[in-house]
């Protein structure tokens, strides 16, 4: 299968810290990617060089087949990178609905010239409805009214509006107690049938139960890469992350 989305040789220096140090991964459509490590081993960082939030200080991102690694946030979103962020990035005192429009409007604007008129206005918000009933929220309702959970549902909601086929997704259990996680667990799971999905997730129940692929990053490294099974095995992950947390 190929990848929709590869990096290789991906390295960010902030001053004298390697954040990200010559790393190298592919996403395919299908397959649930995560990426764990402990703080500080450079997981934003990475989510922050795809998405075009940084530039890297080396190396070269593909997202389908085409070099991007030049392009803006906004570029990459329009050709199919969608994101949520480990702080939240929603706009509380608007409605659920106007949060998903918003994003769906942007997405649509360059096809907007190729609309006739009478269906500019209902594109933008039946992409939003279509996002949200996907993410299991319903329409209506101011989004600050939401739970922990349903926030980040929301979160994810206003990704798939950028209609992308690559989704990055920052810890987005952050904070969320067990009746937050498990709706959110399983929309991912659902999720990654359609589109390739990059999970950074410190939750190693989660991580183990929803993954596909791991890759185990430390000081900015790839310590590991492989199924569930190989990295729950893996001697040098044991020893220098996962530690006793996992039996
Ligand atoms: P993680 O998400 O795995 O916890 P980060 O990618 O946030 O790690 O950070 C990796 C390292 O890079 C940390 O040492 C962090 O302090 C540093 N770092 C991250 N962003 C910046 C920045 N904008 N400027 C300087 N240092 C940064
Ligand atoms: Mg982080």
């Amino acid at each position: 299968m190929s990848a929709v989305l590869e990096a290789k040789g991906l390295s960010r220096r902030f001053g004298g810290l390697l954040a990200v140090a010559d790393l190298s991964l592919a996403l395919r459509v299908g397959e649930l990617h995560a990426v764990i490590g402990p703080n500080g081993a450079g997981k934003s960082t990475l989510v922050n060089l795809l998405a075009g939030e940084l530039p890297p200080t080396e190396g070269t991102i593909w997202l389908g087949g085409a070099d991007v690694t030049g392009l803006s946030v906004a570029r990459r979103a329009h050709a199919g990178i969608g994101r949520t962020f480990q702080r939240t990035n929603l706009m509380l005192d608007m409605t659920v609905l106007e949060n998903v429009r918003l994003a769906a409007q942007a997405a649509l604007v360059p096809k907007r010239a190729l609309l006739r008129r009478a269906d500019r206005a209902l594109a933008p918000i039946d992409a939003a409805r279509g996002a949200l009933r996907r993410v299991g929220l319903a329409a209506t309702g101011e989004a600050r009214t939401l739970s922990h959970g349903q926030l980040r549902q929301l979160e994810i909601a206003v990704a798939l509006a950028g209609q992308p086929r690559v989704l990055l997704l920052d810890e987005p259990l952050a904070g969320s107690g067990a009746e937050d996680a498990a709706p959110l667990v399983a929309l991912m799971r659902d999720l990654a049938r359609e589109y390739a999905v990059l999970l950074v997730e410190h939750d190693m129940d989660v991580v183990f139960a929803v993954a596909d692929i791991i890759t185990v990053m430390v000081d900015g490294c790839v310590l590991a890469h492989g199924s569930p099974g190989d990295i729950r095995a893996s001697a040098v992950v044991r020893d220098a992350y996962l530690g006793h947390s996992v039996a």
